[in-house]
């Protein structure tokens, strides 16, 4: 099953050398999640080819602006656009009323409904949930209350065997009940026991979205064994004492976060404007945590998959 996040934007507070304010999508099976949306996700969405219309959920971390001042645009164009569908947003107290006040006074009407999921910054819980995944907040800590976003994938399948399929001539219809675990009958009358036809399922994945927090070890055991974690790395260690001025992060701190937990792989983002070569950030993560890896724009991180065996 797809399961991967495309970076968007990947700067902190200030759009600079061509990176633009955080935003970033996961796509499951089709289906495109926003994660928050600073100025430009519009046309960066439309850069990187991520379709509008297959947007039905936005996540936002916190009211700072870099993290959402893009979202009138969105949500206006999906009214221009003749949207019907809800849309689901979920976001601190607040964000609702903000979008409000602006289609008050500019006179929209929606032509579609916003449904509203207000976070409370308190505890973890979940907020989304499907049959592939649900999604659950983690409390981040910062200056504002922050949120980050844990997409985890519900037990997968058992994977059959693609040969089994034509030797026991096995309908398509039975096939799903077989993944379930299901025995098959053969025509002549025969039982084939599931573990024949089948193999092990893969692990479940997960991945986890941290933005903005200073570094805070309290998120660790909600994070532990993750496959891949975005946490934003704002800053240098040469500016650690501005990281914790502005409840924010350095990439080494990220990293130990990434060692701490476990994480198979580290995605380092919310760069700070004054760095233009983002190599430092990389290389100090990557002497704490060495699978580090830089959110670049417009590139799409695939959530791997691990077999039980791989364990
Ligand atoms: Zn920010
Ligand atoms: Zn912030």
């Amino acid at each position: 099953m797809q399961f991967e996040v495309t970076i968007l934007g990947s700067n902190g507070a200030i759009p600079a050398f061509n990176r633009h304010p955080t935003s970033q999508v996961v796509t499951y099976n089709g289906s495109n999640y926003l994660i928050d949306c600073g100025e430009g996700t519009q046309l960066q969405m439309s850069k990187y080819a991520i379709k509008r219309g297959k947007l039905d959920h936005i996540f936002i971390s916190h009211l700072h602006g870099d993290h959402y001042f893009g979202l009138i645009g969105l949500l206006t164009s999906f009214n221009l656009n003749y949207r019907t569908a809800d849309l689901h947003l979920y976001g601190p107290t607040g964000l609702d009323e903000i979008m409000n006040v602006h289609f008050k006074y500019a006179e929209t009407k929606l032509k579609y409904t916003i449904v509203f999921h207000e976070l409370k910054a308190d505890e973890p819980r979940i907020i989304f949930e499907n049959r592939y995944f649900s999604v659950e907040t983690i409390i981040l800590k910062h200056r504002l209350p922050t949120t980050g976003f844990l997409f985890r994938e519900k037990q997968p399948l058992r994977r059959i065997i693609t040969e089994k399929i034509a030797e026991y001539g096995i309908p398509q219809l039975t096939i799903f009940d077989i993944k379930h675990g299901a025995d098959f009958t053969t025509e002549d009358g025969r039982s084939i026991p599931n573990v024949e036809l089948t193999r092990e399922p893969n692990l479940p994945r997960s991945y986890a979205y941290c933005s903005d927090t200073i570094y805070h070890e309290a998120i660790i055991p909600q994070l532990n064994g993750i496959d891949l974690l975005y946490h934003e790395s704002t800053f240098v260690d040469e500016h650690a004492d501005r990281a914790t001025e502005t409840f924010h992060s350095t990439a080494k701190q990220a990293a130990t976060i990434a060692k701490k937990a476990g994480a198979q792989k580290l995605l380092l983002g919310h760069f700070s404007a004054r760095y233009e070569d983002l190599g430092m950030i990389l290389n100090e993560s990557r002497t704490v945590f060495s699978n580090s890896h830089l959110a670049i724009e417009g590139e799409t991180f695939p959530v791997d998959i691990r077999k039980i065996d791989s364990i």
